[in-house]
């Protein structure tokens, strides 16, 4: 079985430069799994002998995310769908209130969630995730999408689950 990821944020996290480095792409194709809907976008990815699948829930619907909404409908599908869920933030930017109003929705789901606390190049991994423990997630990892840092590490743990 191959577990199927979703990458869940607010927008400019970097969640399509993760999903770009997971699947290897740089603009994976919309891929044909039947029974799931098109307005996300799909990616075939392994680390070794282990595949999984990830969901990217950028682009559509992505400036409705705000104060009374905080997670638009493909990204409540694509998590509904998923077998774990990685809730991407932004470590330069820091905690915002869109994150802590995302976490409040992502902690009562009953599959594996881990926070991931992005941009952490240049930056010091342990002061960069220190604020974001406050969202009450207890699995907390750094990394920098856009160079890779911290991806290995990250998706050891998420398929260390399955
Ligand atoms: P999305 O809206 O969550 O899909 O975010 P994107 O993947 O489109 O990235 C938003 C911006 O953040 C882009 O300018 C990326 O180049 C930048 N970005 C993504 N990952 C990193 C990273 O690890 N470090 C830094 N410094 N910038 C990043
Ligand atoms: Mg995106």
């Amino acid at each position: 079985m191959k577990p199927v990821i979703a990458l869940v944020g607010r927008p400019n996290v970097g969640k399509s430069t993760l999903f770009n480095r997971l699947t290897r792409t740089r603009d994976a194709l919309v891929a044909d799994f039947p029974g799931l809907t098109r307005d996300r976008k799909y990616g075939d990815g392994r680390m070794g002998d282990r595949p999984y699948i990830v969901v990217d829930t950028g682009g559509i619907g992505e400036s409705e995310e705000g104060i009374d909404r905080p997670m638009t409908d493909q990204a409540l599908l694509a998590v509904g769908e998923a077998d774990a869920v990685l809730f991407l933030v932004d470590g330069r930017a820091g905690l915002t209130a869109a994150d802590q109003q995302v976490a409040s929705e992502l902690r009562k789901l009953p599959k594996p969630v881990f926070l991931v606390v992005n941009k952490t190049d240049g930056l010091d991994p342990d002061s960069a995730m220190a604020d974001f423990y406050a969202l009450g997630l207890t699995q907390v990892l750094p990394i920098a999408a856009a160079h890779g840092r911290g991806v290995r590490a990250l998706m050891e743990e998420v398929l260390a689950v399955f």
